[in-house]
């Protein structure tokens, strides 16, 4: 079966924030879907656009468990993104990302099905080489609080390279740069649904630390277009950087989300969790050359539009 011919396409992780918006992508593009989730930080509502469409179909599953779906692709997102909500649960969060990874890889074989792995830029951990590249090997911490996480998607990684290595199947690992938009959870904890919640509430913007850290954050739109584009590619297993190389401040993105909600909320200054990241920027020459991939939408653009949707979700 080529690249592009419409078919039955297993998205895990679909009731999440990434997930839901593949999913709704990938049925645009004619694909049958079937979507599964634990539910464990995704919502059920984050499907409503999708879930009485006749070629989506939805499994609630942990992919912990072994499950035997025939399929001919396979995009593996299920995994909490959120550092409070991976910390809340870490062992669960580990041997997500590695029972359940190890779980997905054994089902590509039987299907001979070909698996994007959604991979991330904490495996640069708090990384000393900027911007980073994809050759950078990073600089984390194996027993910290984000260790769950961090180690838990650099073995999930190992994982996909030995499965193509050993059984010859084709991956596709994408590293993703922060990434924020529309079906956020309002409750999740990510510094850009705090930030719009808060505004918009009249609460103070928690600032963790002096606010000197940075992050580049990447639209949605942008970040689901690259995904496809690695998965239909013939030949790039990666992995592949996918963010936006625009760099903000903690502050200045405080700053931002004030000034675009007009709102009238302080910011304040909290402790810095341990381990957080002083800064983090992708080099996205490879994802450039190889795919034509780049993002186009500012943060302006993009928060204009997260606003608007935290605007009717709280
Ligand atoms: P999310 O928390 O909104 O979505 C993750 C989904 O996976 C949730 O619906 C959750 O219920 C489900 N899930 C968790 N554990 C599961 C399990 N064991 N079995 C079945 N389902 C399970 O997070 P997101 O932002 O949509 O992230 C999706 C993927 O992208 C994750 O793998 C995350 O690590 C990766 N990622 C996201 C970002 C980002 O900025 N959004 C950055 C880097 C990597
Ligand atoms: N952050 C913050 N205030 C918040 C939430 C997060 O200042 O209310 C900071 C956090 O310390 C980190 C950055 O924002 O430096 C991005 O945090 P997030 O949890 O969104 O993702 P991370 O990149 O750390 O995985």
């Amino acid at each position: 079966m080529t690249a592009n011919t419409n078919q039955t396409i297993l998205v895990t992780g679909a009731a999440g924030f990434l997930g839901s918006h593949l999913s709704e992508e990938l049925l645009k593009k004619g694909h049958k879907v079937i979507g599964l989730d634990n539910l464990s930080s995704g919502s059920s509502k984050n499907l409503e656009n999708i879930i009485t469409l006749e070629n989506f179909q939805f499994i609630e599953h942990d992919i912990t468990d072994y499950i035997d779906i025939e399929c001919g692709q396979i995009y593996n997102l299920a995994c909490p993104a959120s550092p409070v909500q991976y910390q809340n649960n870490p062992i669960s969060t580990l041997t997500t990302n590695v029972i359940g990874t190890y779980n997905l890889l054994e089902l590509a074989v039987k299907n001979e099905a070909k698996i994007f792995q959604a991979s991330t830029s904490e495996v640069y951990g708090d990384p000393l080489e900027h911007p980073q590249k994809e050759s950078y090997w990073g600089n984390v911490n194996p027993i910290g609080i984000r260790s769950c996480y961090d180690e838990g998607k650099r073995c999930a990684e190992t994982l996909f390279f030995d499965y193509q290595r050993e059984h010859k199947i084709q991956i596709r690992v994408g590293r993703i740069f922060n990434t924020y938009g529309p079906k956020m959870q309002s409750e999740d904890g990510r510094v850009i649904s705090n930030f719009i919640v808060q505004a918009l509430t009249g609460k103070p913007l928690t600032v963790y630390g002096a606010g000197n850290q940075t992050r580049s954050f990447c639209f949605v739109d942008d970040l689901i277009r690259g995904f496809v584009l690695l998965m239909e590619n013939d030949q790039l297993s990666g992995p592949v950087n996918l963010g936006n190389p625009i760099e903000f401040t903690m502050i200045e993105l405080a700053k931002k989300v004030i000034k675009l909600t007009s709102s009238n909320s302080e910011i304040i200054f909290e402790e810095l969790p341990q381990d957080d990241p002083k800064m983090r920027r992708p080099d996205i020459h490879l994802a450039f050359q190889e795919l034509g991939w780049s993002p186009s939408i500012s943060l302006d653009e993009g928060l204009k539009q997260t606003i608007e949707y935290f605007k009717d979700a709280v």
